[in-house]
């Protein structure tokens, strides 16, 4: 997938959610403790957490303190209090802090946008268990086949060994530019929101969207070794020839696609037995499965 499509996605991915994060109150269940001889029934929340091993094992945040395991509770009425708040792309980062048993006292916003989808996964796995209800349509004869999915089947991709950052993309074809980049974290897409907001109120005849090009500013760390200031680096950006930006599209997405949960799913069509092919998407059945 493109780089700038797989951005797309992610923001898409945001929204949805935001669209459908509405929770349906499971939490509070019966629970028989037996106190001596006699019986009792109380109400109360069954704490309810696992631990996962998130893709990049910690291991691509130079000296940000990242631990590679972390320890999420079930998602409770308060954090649909959370949704209910609305607090834009925030969101997602707030309500997995929220749910974080462990490491304690983390902002998961620093995290990288893998490593944030892959505990929202998990926090929905945790919350309401991992199937995943789908109609997917089949190309070959139209039939509309009703798919679960199971999502801790999803494969995960982890971070090699030898991953560091900034890593490097060329020499460009044309300029022969040397470029040094890095993976966005929610934070980055926070503040690419919150500046692209800024930059559309002060110029309303701003040309297409500025997310597009702060998206990059955010992922180039230098050019030619050289750190270069946002505005140089905007116009070298605006400025650059069609076939190097190609071609760093292409070399980044190849780095970038390798970490993280693999959503592309095959299922065969129950009518003409077909290979249907489709990259799972955000429904309202992620927060809000029907049972
Ligand atoms: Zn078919």
């Amino acid at each position: 997938m493109a780089d700038f499509a797989q951005q797309t996605c992610l923001n898409i991915l945001y929204i949805q959610i935001l669209l459908t994060l509405t929770i349906v109150r499971k939490d509070v269940l019966n629970e028989i403790i037996l106190m001596g001889e006699k019986v009792m029934t109380a109400k109360r929340i069954v704490p309810i957490s696992e631990k996962y091993e998130i893709p990049s094992r910690g291991k691509v945040y130079g000296d940000l303190d990242v631990p590679s395991e972390f320890t999420l509770r079930a998602m409770t009425t308060l954090e649909e209090k959370m949704r209910l708040a609305g607090q834009g792309l925030s969101t997602i980062p707030n309500l997995i802090n929220a749910c974080l048993m462990s490491p304690t006292d983390f902002d998961t916003s620093i995290l990288k946008i893998f490593d944030l989808q892959f505990l929202m996964y998990k926090l929905r796995i945790v919350t309401y268990g991992p199937e995943y209800k789908l109609v997917v349509r089949c190309d070959n004869c139209g039939k509309e086949n009703d798919v679960v999915v199971n999502l801790d089947d999803l494969p995960v991709k982890y971070a090699e060994d030898n991953y560091i950052e900034p890593f490097t993309v060329g020499p460009l074809p044309v300029s022969g530019d040397i470029i040094t980049c890095r993976i966005l974290s929610a934070n980055d897409f926070i503040e690419i929101e919150k500046e692209s907001k800024r930059i559309l109120s002060k110029t309303p005849n701003y040309v297409g969207d500025p997310e597009f090009i702060l998206t990059y500013r955010y992922k180039i760390s230098t050019i030619n070794g050289q750190e270069v200031l946002p505005f140089k680096l905007q116009e070298y950006i605006e400025k650059m020839h069609a076939r190097d930006m190609r071609f760093f599209d292409s070399k980044y997405a190849d780095l970038t696609e390798n970490i993280g949960l693999d959503f592309e799913q095959v299922h065969v069509c129950t009518s003409c037995g077909s290979d249907i092919k489709y990259t799972l998407q955000v429904t309202d059945e992620f927060f809000r499965p029907k049972y």
